[in-house]
């Protein structure tokens, strides 16, 4: 466990629709219709409400995020983000990316959640690096909690035991 200013960071490797906390992220698409990877897993294991919730809502674009109850899984929410396509590097996905992180936590503020979990956001069907993923994500994260310090617990999920290699000594280095 990392410990930034008055912020818990853990790793774990897993899946993140068994957590439970006041909320899980999802690696959404832009139709919030649902997917492969970690959002089709959320919305198997949330079942139709979460679905019909997102329909509602009609639809989120790159580096935002919205809020949705989360069905049958023991989390509270399902804060659905839309990570960029890699396409080299050199169309802002760093900024949307990064994006994608920041907006999950303001969100998780408003709804006054403590506790949330975060999949690696674009580096499975989306393509983005993991080493430089892994760096964003821990920089959104850190330059959130220097600005808000109401979240209590930030957990990174990853599915790989490669990727929680990677993040884990990434943050090994940073913290
Ligand atoms: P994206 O389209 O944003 O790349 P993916 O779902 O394809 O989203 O992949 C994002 C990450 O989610 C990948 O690292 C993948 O290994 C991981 N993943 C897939 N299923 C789960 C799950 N049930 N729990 C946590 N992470 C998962």
């Amino acid at each position: 466990m990392y410990t930034y200013r008055n912020t818990k960071m853990i790793i774990l490797q897993g899946d993140i629709t068994k957590l439970k906390v006041d909320a899980i992220v999802n690696a959404a698409n832009n139709r919030l219709l649902g997917g492969g990877g970690v959002d089709g897993a959320i919305h198997k294991a949330g079942g139709i409400e979460i679905l019909e919730q997102c329909r509602k809502i009609g639809g989120c674009p790159t580096g935002e995020a919205r809020i949705t109850t989360a069905g049958k899984m023991q989390s509270k929410y399902v804060i659905h983000t839309v990570g960029p396509i890699y396409r080299g590097g050199h169309n802002n996905e760093r900024e949307f990316l990064y994006r994608a992180y920041y907006n999950s936590l303001k969100l998780a503020v408003d709804y006054d959640i403590k506790t949330i979990a975060f999949p690696s956001i674009s580096t499975g069907a989306y393509g983005y690096p993991i080493e430089e993923a892994s760096e964003i994500a821990i920089k959104a994260v850190m330059d959130f909690i220097d600005k808000n310090d109401k979240i209590i617990q930030i957990i990174f999920v990853l599915f790989k035991e490669n990727d929680f290699k990677i993040y884990k000594r990434k943050l090994d280095e940073i913290l």
